[in-house]
């Protein structure tokens, strides 16, 4: 089979790839590599990467790191918010990786990275060697931003549930505690953050479960941005969906959050304290933990990479991808962080075989529901400029203002597809 790096990367990002290349490594067993690339996280990013380089070139040997024995997608975790999924339908676990794509998963912590010796160190105390490392830690918060909030309150009383999992449960939990006729506030942050439909969908579904079973409560949004992602498609849903259900206010109408009291159960704002039942507070974000203890962050708080390779331009031979990065247009999703990682991996096998990376294309579609039968999508697709990572014009869009009940149906369809299809072209 010849194929030229070019169409090699082609194929690669419509999909093609994979199964073509599926065929020549779906051997299932791990044997040893020359070549060694370490993953750490074993979520959107880091899992799209450990199993396409494995299919893409099964003669690399491929570990990933992982603490969670299952990861539990943000994707569709506001549907279980809105009772309309369950926690086990977002968990998905690492057998086919290991089983199928023989990726060696090791359920831990990487606690330091080496960058010099090619090393990581793990909360066992073992340590690994890489040829190349791949880092997909996703996000942290930065708790100091919102005085009165901690992590130790968003384990108790104010989740953030942006991180799924726990803090999931945790805030459910608190909506179905919560009386009729009681307020839920959720706060969102500043740009940029994971997510950026994120707080809007949750708002919707959020309502769509008051709707259902406490009709007399409402959402108010406090919000630390005067704008927002698909701002006209979710308003216009919410009127049609929620009459008078769901209130959103501005920073510059006094929508910031300056601060929490978890006793009293309220957030300071311009115009005084305002007392929500449900407190769903998403502070301000920053890259994930390791990337920081590894000094692969600048100034921004996120992680410069080379947008051809994801290689991170401070520390060569460990490529960062997902959240974490700086990806320039591209939103933080985990559609745009799978698209990543197998352009990571991509780039990394020509490396690793002493070729340039190819400039990728990249993709992403952020698919939001704001009812049953009510969804709306925004896509695009990118490439390198001169100004790093921008989207081509026309090639996405938005769903239409105007779009039928038809098409609002059809996208919704295509959300509950979409999900299926990504989960199982990243764990499945
Ligand atoms: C409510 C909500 C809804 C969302 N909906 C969508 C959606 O519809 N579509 C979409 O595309 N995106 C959506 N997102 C965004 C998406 O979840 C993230 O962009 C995506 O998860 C980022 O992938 P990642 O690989 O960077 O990080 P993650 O997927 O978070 O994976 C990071 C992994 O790294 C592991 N890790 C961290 N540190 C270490 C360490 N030191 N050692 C080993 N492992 C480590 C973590 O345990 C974790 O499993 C949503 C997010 C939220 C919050």
């Amino acid at each position: 089979m010849s194929i030229s790096r070019r169409d090699f990367n082609k194929l690669l990002l419509s999909g093609a790839a994979g199964s073509m290349f599926g065929l020549l490594g779906a051997s299932g067993k791990a044997f040893a590599g020359t070549k060694r690339v370490v993953v750490v996280g074993g979520g959107f990013g880091g899992a799209s990467t450990a199993k396409y380089l494995r299919k893409l070139d099964p003669s690399i040997s491929v570990t990933l790191v992982e603490p969670k024995a299952a990861f539990v997608t943000c994707p569709f975790s506001n549907w279980v918010l809105g009772g309309l999924r369950t926690m086990a339908d977002i968990t998905h676990n690492f057998n086919a990786l290991q089983n199928t794509y023989g990726v060696t998963v090791i359920a831990d912590k990487v606690v330091s990275i080496n960058p010099g010796k090619h090393e990581i160190m793990l909360g066992s105390g073992k340590r690994l060697g890489y040829d190349r490392l791949v880092v997909s830690p996703g996000i942290d918060f930065k708790w100091e931003a919102i005085p009165g909030y901690s992590q130790q309150i968003a384990e108790s009383s104010m989740p953030h549930a942006w991180q799924a999992g726990a803090q999931t449960v945790l805030l459910h939990k608190q909506l179905q505690a919560m009386k009729n006729g009681g307020t839920v506030l959720l706060c969102p942050p500043g740009n940029p953050f994971r997510c950026p439909p994120g707080p809007y969908e949750r708002a919707s579904l959020i309502a769509h479960y008051l709707k259902q079973h406490k009709p007399k409560s409402k959402v108010v949004i406090l919000d630390a941005k005067d704008k927002f992602s698909k701002q006209g498609l979710f308003t216009k849903g919410w009127e049609r969906l929620y009459p008078g259900m769901i209130e959103w206010h501005a920073a510059s109408s006094g929508g910031k959050v300056l601060g929490v009291d978890a006793k009293a159960m309220t957030v300071e704002t311009d115009f005084g304290p305002v007392k929500g039942d449900v407190i769903n507070v998403i502070p301000p974000q920053k890259a994930g933990k390791l990337a920081f203890d590894a000094g692969l962050t600048n100034e921004s708080g996120w992680c410069p990479v080379d947008p051809s390779s994801f290689e991170s331009t401070i520390h060569p031979g460990i490529h960062v991808i997902g959240d974490s990065c700086i990806a320039g247009a591209m939103p933080k999703s985990g559609f745009a962080a799978s698209s990543q990682g197998k352009v990571a991996a991509a780039a990394i096998i020509n490396l690793l075989n002493g070729h340039k990376p190819v400039p990728p294309s990249l993709v992403n579609t952020c698919y939001s529901l704001i009812g049953t039968n009510y969804g709306v999508s925004v896509a695009a697709v990118y490439e390198l400029s001169d100004k790093g990572i921008v989207s081509i014009p026309g090639s996405g869009g938005l769903t239409p203002a105007d779009a039928s009940d038809d098409q609002l149906a059809q996208e919704a369809m295509f959300a509950e597809g979409w999900y299926t299809n990504i989960s199982k072209d990243i764990w499945g």
